[in-house]
């Protein structure tokens, strides 16, 4: 799975130019290889994103990869903007969990599983965005990020989400996330996320 700007005519030429790189193997290139499935959002947003394939015949690995828009996180239901918006809410703003949960339709278990992920992946988030802001923001002195981790990883991320946007084009603050993140911003996983370099 590789996360994609959330712009099928620019995946497409990305596709046809050959500047996606294969997750799995770093250096083989993809090339188009149809459809994955269709999905739809729980907020009505439908998806068809493209599958790449890493070619052997040129060298490549021979995995396959969905090309998932960033507007979504891996194999969650809610888009990137809303699970951050959801999260900022009850994190930052002091929102109760069960009027957010109640106001967007989302179970609060659902709510209560972003939220307790975020708590315990706040540090590690937390240096990730660090580790981002170095190079977007060359000399700049690091965020001052305060209050307890999960509100630094919110507040982290939307600085984050600031410099990218201004150094590569404006995407949706939460779109960030899940490109820094390859969609697992919010995984039970300890597979690196993808770094500056
Ligand atoms: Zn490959």
């Amino acid at each position: 799975m590789l996360i994609v700007e959330n712009d099928p005519s620019a995946v497409e030429a990305d596709l046809a130019a050959g500047r996606f790189l294969c997750p799995s193997c770093t250096d083989g290139i993809l090339a188009r290889w149809g459809f994955a499935r269709r999905r739809t959002l729980r907020d009505g947003q439908e998806l068809r994103p493209r599958r790449g394939y890493c070619c052997p015949k040129v060298g490549g690995c021979g995995s396959t990869h969905v090309l998932l828009p960033d507007i979504c996180l891996l194999r969650r239901k809610d888009a990137a903007q809303v699970i951050g918006e959801v999260l900022q809410a009850v994190v930052i703003e002091g929102e109760s969990l069960f009027e957010v949960a109640a106001r967007l339709g989302i179970p609060a278990d659902t709510v209560w599983g972003w939220l307790r992920r975020l708590r315990r992946l706040a540090g590690r988030i937390v240096a990730h965005v660090t580790r981002w802001l170095l190079v977007l923001e060359p000399g700049r002195a690091a965020p001052d990020l305060e209050g307890r981790p999960a509100a630094q990883a919110i507040e982290g991320l939307g600085a984050l989400a600031r410099a990218a946007s201004l150094r590569f084009g404006l995407r949706p603050p939460w779109s960030w996330a899940s490109a820094v993140s390859a969609g697992r911003l919010l995984s039970n996983t300890n597979a690196p996320w993808p770094g500056p370099d």
